[in-house]
Protein backbone atom coordinates (compact mmCIF):
# COMPACT_ATOMS: atom_id res chain seq x y z
CA UNK A 1 0.00 0.00 0.00
CA UNK A 2 0.74 3.60 -0.68
CA UNK A 3 -0.28 6.35 1.72
CA UNK A 4 0.05 9.73 1.19
CA UNK A 5 0.36 11.44 4.92
CA UNK A 6 -1.01 15.54 5.08
CA UNK A 7 -0.62 17.32 8.50
CA UNK A 8 -1.24 21.18 9.42
CA UNK A 9 -2.91 22.06 5.72
CA UNK A 10 -4.33 25.12 7.60
CA UNK A 11 -6.79 26.52 5.60
CA UNK A 12 -3.65 27.17 2.65
CA UNK A 13 -5.39 26.08 -0.43
CA UNK A 14 -2.45 26.97 -2.62
CA UNK A 15 -0.04 24.67 -0.96
CA UNK A 16 -2.87 22.14 -0.36
CA UNK A 17 -3.11 21.90 -4.65
CA UNK A 18 0.45 21.87 -5.65
CA UNK A 19 0.67 18.85 -3.19
CA UNK A 20 -2.28 17.04 -4.64
CA UNK A 21 -0.97 17.67 -7.96
CA UNK A 22 2.61 16.38 -6.85
CA UNK A 23 0.54 12.84 -5.21
CA UNK A 24 -0.90 12.45 -8.47
CA UNK A 25 2.08 11.50 -9.98
CA UNK A 26 2.36 8.56 -7.50
CA UNK A 27 -0.28 5.85 -7.10
CA UNK A 28 -1.30 6.58 -4.07
CA UNK A 29 -4.17 4.10 -2.31
CA UNK A 30 -4.92 5.95 0.60
CA UNK A 31 -4.70 9.55 1.84
CA UNK A 32 -3.96 10.56 5.51
CA UNK A 33 -4.60 13.88 6.88
CA UNK A 34 -3.04 14.15 10.67
CA UNK A 35 -5.26 17.24 11.24
CA UNK A 36 -5.65 20.89 11.35
CA UNK A 37 -6.88 21.38 8.38
CA UNK A 38 -8.45 24.86 9.03
CA UNK A 39 -7.27 27.50 11.41
CA UNK A 40 -4.51 30.53 10.09
CA UNK A 41 -5.01 30.11 6.23
CA UNK A 42 -7.83 31.92 3.69
CA UNK A 43 -9.43 28.72 2.57
CA UNK A 44 -10.93 26.32 5.27
CA UNK A 45 -13.76 25.25 2.98
CA UNK A 46 -11.90 24.35 0.28
CA UNK A 47 -9.59 22.50 2.40
CA UNK A 48 -12.28 20.36 3.50
CA UNK A 49 -13.88 19.83 0.10
CA UNK A 50 -10.19 18.68 -0.89
CA UNK A 51 -9.92 16.26 1.54
CA UNK A 52 -13.45 14.94 1.01
CA UNK A 53 -13.13 14.15 -2.64
CA UNK A 54 -9.86 12.07 -1.57
CA UNK A 55 -11.42 9.96 0.73
CA UNK A 56 -8.88 11.00 3.35
CA UNK A 57 -8.74 9.21 6.77
CA UNK A 58 -8.26 12.69 9.22
CA UNK A 59 -7.93 12.94 12.60
CA UNK A 60 -8.65 16.40 14.39
CA UNK A 61 -6.41 18.60 15.23
CA UNK A 62 -6.22 21.50 18.18
CA UNK A 63 -7.56 24.17 15.37
CA UNK A 64 -10.32 22.20 13.57
CA UNK A 65 -11.64 21.26 17.42
CA UNK A 66 -10.98 24.40 18.88
CA UNK A 67 -13.53 25.64 15.67
CA UNK A 68 -16.69 23.28 17.17
CA UNK A 69 -16.15 24.57 21.29
CA UNK A 70 -14.61 21.01 21.96
CA UNK A 71 -11.49 23.44 22.84
CA UNK A 72 -11.31 26.94 24.47
CA UNK A 73 -10.16 29.39 22.25
CA UNK A 74 -8.04 30.66 25.65
CA UNK A 75 -5.66 27.77 24.65
CA UNK A 76 -4.33 29.61 21.61
CA UNK A 77 -2.31 32.74 21.38
CA UNK A 78 -3.85 36.15 20.19
CA UNK A 79 -3.14 35.83 16.37
CA UNK A 80 -4.49 31.83 16.11
CA UNK A 81 -7.57 33.31 18.32
CA UNK A 82 -8.33 35.85 15.67
CA UNK A 83 -7.82 33.38 12.74
CA UNK A 84 -10.42 30.93 14.86
CA UNK A 85 -13.00 32.86 14.98
CA UNK A 86 -12.70 34.25 11.73
CA UNK A 87 -12.19 30.61 10.46
CA UNK A 88 -15.77 29.47 12.20
CA UNK A 89 -17.56 32.16 10.16
CA UNK A 90 -16.58 30.84 6.67
CA UNK A 91 -17.99 27.13 7.29
CA UNK A 92 -21.22 25.80 6.93
CA UNK A 93 -22.93 24.07 9.72
CA UNK A 94 -22.47 20.64 7.68
CA UNK A 95 -18.67 21.49 7.49
CA UNK A 96 -18.55 22.28 11.24
CA UNK A 97 -20.37 19.27 11.78
CA UNK A 98 -17.72 17.31 9.87
CA UNK A 99 -14.94 18.86 11.75
CA UNK A 100 -16.83 17.97 15.31
CA UNK A 101 -17.11 14.49 14.18
CA UNK A 102 -13.12 13.93 13.83
CA UNK A 103 -12.06 10.91 15.83
CA UNK A 104 -8.88 11.98 17.62
CA UNK A 105 -6.59 8.95 16.70
CA UNK A 106 -7.34 6.42 13.86
CA UNK A 107 -5.80 3.56 12.75
CA UNK A 108 -5.18 2.48 9.42
CA UNK A 109 -3.50 -0.79 8.36
CA UNK A 110 -0.44 -0.79 9.97
CA UNK A 111 -0.52 3.11 10.70
CA UNK A 112 -1.64 4.79 14.13
CA UNK A 113 -2.93 8.25 13.21
CA UNK A 114 -2.59 11.39 15.71
CA UNK A 115 -2.43 14.87 15.88
CA UNK A 116 -0.66 16.22 18.97
CA UNK A 117 0.95 12.44 20.90
CA UNK A 118 -0.57 9.21 21.62
CA UNK A 119 -0.24 9.51 25.48
CA UNK A 120 -2.80 12.50 25.56
CA UNK A 121 -4.33 12.90 22.28
CA UNK A 122 -6.71 15.45 23.88
CA UNK A 123 -4.07 17.63 25.09
CA UNK A 124 -2.33 18.49 21.88
CA UNK A 125 1.05 18.40 23.36
CA UNK A 126 4.00 19.07 21.51
CA UNK A 127 6.45 16.20 20.88
CA UNK A 128 9.41 17.96 22.34
CA UNK A 129 12.02 15.33 23.88
CA UNK A 130 13.01 11.07 23.72
CA UNK A 131 10.74 10.42 26.50
CA UNK A 132 7.99 11.69 25.46
CA UNK A 133 8.74 9.73 22.06
CA UNK A 134 9.38 6.71 23.78
CA UNK A 135 6.07 7.26 26.06
CA UNK A 136 4.20 7.20 22.41
CA UNK A 137 6.21 4.23 20.78
CA UNK A 138 5.30 1.98 23.96
CA UNK A 139 1.46 2.98 23.84
CA UNK A 140 1.66 2.77 19.93
CA UNK A 141 0.03 -0.79 18.92
CA UNK A 142 0.67 -0.26 15.08
CA UNK A 143 4.12 -0.56 13.37
CA UNK A 144 4.02 3.33 12.71
CA UNK A 145 2.75 6.33 14.87
CA UNK A 146 2.53 9.16 12.29
CA UNK A 147 1.67 12.58 14.30
CA UNK A 148 1.81 16.35 13.05
CA UNK A 149 1.44 19.52 15.25
CA UNK A 150 4.76 20.97 15.08
CA UNK A 151 5.20 21.50 11.76
CA UNK A 152 8.40 20.08 11.28
CA UNK A 153 9.28 16.67 9.55
CA UNK A 154 11.08 13.94 11.84
CA UNK A 155 11.39 10.67 11.37
CA UNK A 156 12.21 8.28 14.38
CA UNK A 157 13.14 4.05 14.80
CA UNK A 158 12.75 2.57 18.20
CA UNK A 159 13.83 -1.01 19.52
CA UNK A 160 11.02 -2.30 21.51
CA UNK A 161 12.73 -5.17 23.12
CA UNK A 162 15.53 -2.92 24.30
CA UNK A 163 13.32 0.14 24.85
CA UNK A 164 15.27 2.74 23.07
CA UNK A 165 15.58 5.26 20.26
CA UNK A 166 18.11 3.97 17.20
CA UNK A 167 17.46 6.75 14.65
CA UNK A 168 16.48 10.09 14.52
CA UNK A 169 16.04 12.02 10.99
CA UNK A 170 15.30 15.21 11.10
CA UNK A 171 17.78 16.33 7.75
CA UNK A 172 15.85 17.24 4.73
CA UNK A 173 18.33 15.02 2.15
CA UNK A 174 18.20 12.08 4.81
CA UNK A 175 14.25 12.18 4.97
CA UNK A 176 13.68 12.13 0.93
CA UNK A 177 14.23 8.36 1.01
CA UNK A 178 13.90 6.77 4.33
CA UNK A 179 14.97 3.03 4.58
CA UNK A 180 12.45 0.99 6.64
CA UNK A 181 14.94 -1.93 7.26
CA UNK A 182 14.41 -3.32 10.70
CA UNK A 183 13.00 -6.44 11.78
CA UNK A 184 8.74 -5.51 12.15
CA UNK A 185 8.57 -7.96 15.44
CA UNK A 186 11.29 -5.49 17.31
CA UNK A 187 10.48 -1.62 15.75
CA UNK A 188 8.23 1.05 16.14
CA UNK A 189 8.27 3.98 14.28
CA UNK A 190 7.03 7.65 14.37
CA UNK A 191 7.20 9.83 11.12
CA UNK A 192 6.09 13.78 11.07
CA UNK A 193 4.99 14.10 7.42
CA UNK A 194 6.16 17.92 8.48
CA UNK A 195 3.24 20.84 7.48
CA UNK A 196 1.46 21.36 3.77
CA UNK A 197 0.36 24.78 5.17
CA UNK A 198 2.68 26.57 7.17
CA UNK A 199 5.86 24.79 7.50
CA UNK A 200 8.03 25.86 10.35
CA UNK A 201 11.29 24.34 9.69
CA UNK A 202 12.81 26.99 7.51
CA UNK A 203 11.86 25.86 4.33
CA UNK A 204 8.66 27.76 2.72
CA UNK A 205 7.64 24.41 0.58
CA UNK A 206 4.84 22.77 1.68
CA UNK A 207 5.64 19.32 3.06
CA UNK A 208 4.17 15.89 2.42
CA UNK A 209 5.25 12.29 3.48
CA UNK A 210 4.72 8.94 1.37
CA UNK A 211 5.13 5.70 2.89
CA UNK A 212 5.13 2.70 0.94
CA UNK A 213 4.74 -0.31 3.59
CA UNK A 214 5.53 -2.57 0.15
CA UNK A 215 8.96 -1.47 -0.73
CA UNK A 216 9.26 -0.58 3.10
CA UNK A 217 9.93 3.21 2.35
CA UNK A 218 9.05 6.21 3.92
CA UNK A 219 9.66 9.70 1.86
CA UNK A 220 9.07 13.35 3.13
CA UNK A 221 8.69 15.14 -0.26
CA UNK A 222 9.09 19.58 -0.19
CA UNK A 223 6.67 20.77 -3.00
CA UNK A 224 7.24 24.37 -4.05
CA UNK A 225 3.54 26.38 -4.30
CA UNK A 226 2.19 29.63 -5.27
CA UNK A 227 3.44 31.40 -1.48
CA UNK A 228 2.24 35.17 -2.80
CA UNK A 229 -0.86 34.19 -3.58
CA UNK A 230 -2.32 32.86 -0.50
CA UNK A 231 -0.35 35.74 1.57
CA UNK A 232 -2.60 38.01 -0.96
CA UNK A 233 -5.56 35.58 0.38
CA UNK A 234 -5.04 36.26 3.84
CA UNK A 235 -4.39 40.05 3.48
CA UNK A 236 -7.28 40.04 1.45
CA UNK A 237 -9.69 38.42 4.28
CA UNK A 238 -8.49 40.62 6.75
CA UNK A 239 -6.83 37.85 8.94
CA UNK A 240 -3.49 39.01 11.13
CA UNK A 241 -0.49 39.57 8.61
CA UNK A 242 1.63 37.85 10.69
CA UNK A 243 0.17 34.74 9.38
CA UNK A 244 1.19 35.72 5.65
CA UNK A 245 4.51 36.75 6.56
CA UNK A 246 5.59 33.91 7.90
CA UNK A 247 4.84 31.52 4.75
CA UNK A 248 7.78 33.51 3.00
CA UNK A 249 10.72 32.40 5.32
CA UNK A 250 8.43 28.71 6.81
CA UNK A 251 8.46 30.02 10.69
ZN1 LIG B 1 -0.94 23.08 13.21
Amino acid sequence: MKYAVLSDIHGNLEALSAVMERLNAERIDRYLCLGDVVGYGADPAACLERLEACGAVTVGGNHDVACVGKLGLDWFHDTARAALEWTREQLSFAELDGLRRLPLTATEGPLTLVHGTLTHPERFEYLVDFAQAVEMLERCRTLMCLLGHTHVPLFIEYDRPQRRIVRVLTVAEELRDVAVQGDPATRRYLVNPGSVGQPRDGDPRASVAIIDTDQRRVAVERVPYDVAAAQRKIRQAGLPAFLADRLAIGR
